[in-house]
C-alpha cells in the first residue's frame, strides 16, 4: 500500500455547470465581479464572524506585495528591510524585495517554530530606524499571538504583515478565523496545496475598512478614479471562475479542517518520539503532517526519509533549505546567526495529509514511522552502547 504525500481535491466544476454557466452567461469574467462579490461576503461573515474587511487577489504571493507595499506607502526615508523569520516560504522575502527591501531574518520560537519575539525585539532595537515593515509566519497555520504584534506596531510605529498562506481554516480560542480584528494586514492562500485548497487564488483581511479599500485599488492597476492611477498597482484581481471555486470549497472546508485534525491527533498520539507544534485552544488548518526528528537525529534524515519513500509512503521537508540556506537570499538578505532556525530545518519531517486520506491511511504512514524511527533510535545509540561496553569491560 502506498500513501501519497499530498492528493489536491479541489472543487469540481464538471459538479457546478450551472453555476459556470451563469458566469459565461453573464459576460463579467473578472474585476471583482457579483460571483467574487458574494464569496467575500460570505467568507468575512462565516469565517471572520462579520468583523473587519477582506478581499480576494489571484494569489497569496501577489497579496503580499499588495499588502506589503500599502503598508510602507508613507515609510519615512531609508527604511530599507523587512523583517522576517527565515523559516518560511520564498515567496515573503520574494515579495518583500519586489518592494524594494531587503529581508532581515530573525530567529525562530523553538516550540512554535514561527518567528521569536525576543529576537523581533533584539533586531528591533537594533535596526529600529532600518525597518520598513514585520513580516511574520503563522507557520503551518499555527494562531500566532496577534495582540503582541498590535503592541508592536504601537510602540515602535513599524506596520506588519501577516504571511498566513497555510492559515485558512485556522481558529483562534474564541473560536472566530484566525487574524479576525487585527489592524494590519493578513495573507492567506487558497493554492491547491493548502487545506483550504482552490487552484490558484489569496485572500487579504484586515479589521480595517480603509485598508482594504486602498489594496483593492492597487489590486487594480492603482485605478484611485475610473481607469486614472493614483497610486501603485499591479493587476492582481481574481476571475470569476477563480471565486466559483473559492465559494465552493467555503462551503465545504469544516468537514474538511476537522478531517485533518483528526490525521494530526492520530500522528501525535502514535508518534511521540516526534516532536509537533504545542496544540492550541481553536483549531489548527493542518497543511501536512509536520514533526521534528529527535535531536541528534539530523544527520539520518535523508535515510529516515529514503526508507519512508521506499515503503511507498511520501513525504517532504519544509522549510529546508530554510530562506538563509538559499543562494538567492544568502547574497541578497541581511542575517546573524540563526541556531533555532538551522536545528528546526535540520530536523523537520512533513507527513502525508490530504482530504481524501482515510484512517488505514493514516495508520499505514505510522507504522513505517515507527518502524523507521526506531531504526533511527537503535543506530544513534550504537555508540552509546559501545562505550557502556567498554566500561562494563574494565
Ligand atoms: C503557499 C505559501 C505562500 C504563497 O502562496 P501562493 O498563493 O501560492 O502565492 C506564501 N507563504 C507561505 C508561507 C506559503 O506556504
Amino acid at each position: 500500500m502506498s500513501v501519497a504525500f499530498i492528493r489536491p481535491d479541489p472543487p469540481r466544476l464538471s459538479e457546478v455547470s450551472g453555476k459556470l454557466r451563469e458566469i459565461e452567461d453573464r459576460r463579467m469574467f473578472s474585476n471583482f465581479g457579483p460571483v467574487n462579490g458574494a464569496f467575500e461576503q460570505d467568507m468575512l461573515s462565516r469565517m471572520f464572524g462579520g468583523v473587519g474587511h477582506c478581499m480576494t487577489t489571484c494569489n497569496a504571493t501577489i497579496g503580499l506585495m499588495l499588502a506589503i507595499q500599502q503598508a510602507i506607502g508613507g515609510r519615512p526615508k531609508g527604511r530599507r528591510y523587512a523583517l522576517m523569520p527565515s523559516f518560511t516560504f520564498a515567496a515573503a522575502a520574494q515579495a518583500a524585495m519586489w518592494c524594494g527591501l531587503t529581508p532581515l531574518f530573525c530567529d525562530v520560537d523553538p516550540e512554535t517554530w514561527a518567528a521569536c519575539p525576543q529576537e523581533e525585539e533584539r533586531l528591533l532595537a537594533l535596526h529600529g530606524d532600518d525597518i520598513a515593515i514585520v513580516v511574520p509566519y503563522a507557520t503551518f497555520g499555527y494562531d500566532i499571538d496577534l495582540d503582541y504584534y498590535e503592541r508592536m506596531t504601537a510602540l515602535y510605529g513599524v506596520p506588519v504583515v501577516v504571511d498566513a498562506a497555510a492559515s485558512l481554516g485556522t481558529t483562534s480560542a474564541n473560536g472566530r478565523g484566525f487574524g479576525t480584528g487585527f489592524s494590519g494586514a493578513i495573507v492567506f492562500s487558497m493554492h491547491a496545496t493548502k487545506a483550504f485548497s482552490t487552484g490558484e487564488a489569496g485572500l487579504i483581511y484586515s479589521g480595517s475598512e480603509e485598508r482594504i479599500a486602498e489594496l483593492r485599488q492597487m489590486c487594480n492597476f492603482g485605478f484611485g478614479q475610473a481607469r486614472s492611477a493614483t497610486m501603485p498597482g499591479l493587476n492582481g484581481k481574481l476571475s470569476e471562475i477563480g471565486a466559483l471555486l473559492c465559494q465552493e470549497r467555503l462551503n465545504t472546508f469544516g468537514e474538511t479542517m476537522f478531517h485533518r485534525a483528526t490525521i494530526m491527533a492520530r500522528y501525535r498520539l502514535q508518534l511521540p518520539e516526534l516532536t509537533f507544534q504545542p496544540p492550541r485552544a481553536g483549531n489548527q488548518a493542518h497543511q501536512f503532517g509536520v514533526g521534528l526528528l529527535p535531536v541528534g537525529c539530523a544527520q539520518d534524515r535523508g535515510a529516515f526519509l529514503s526508507a519512508l519513500t521506499e515503503a511507498g509512503i511520501g513525504n517532504a521537508t519544509y522549510f529546508s533549505p530554510h530562506l538563509a540556506q538559499q543562494s538567492y537570499f544568502a547574497e541578497h538578505a541581511r542575517f546573524g546567526d540563526l541556531p533555532v532556525t538551522d536545528d528546526v530545518a535540520s530536523r523537520v519531517v512533513c507527513l502525508p495529509m490530504f482530504d481524501t486520506m482515510t484512517e488505514a491511511d493514516a495508520d499505514e504512514v505510522i507504522a513505517v514511522v515507527r518502524q523507521e524511527l526506531w531504526a533511527l533510535i537503535a543506530k544513534r545509540s550504537k555508540p552509546a552502547r559501545a562505550s557502556w561496553a567498554a566500561i562494563a569491560a574494565e
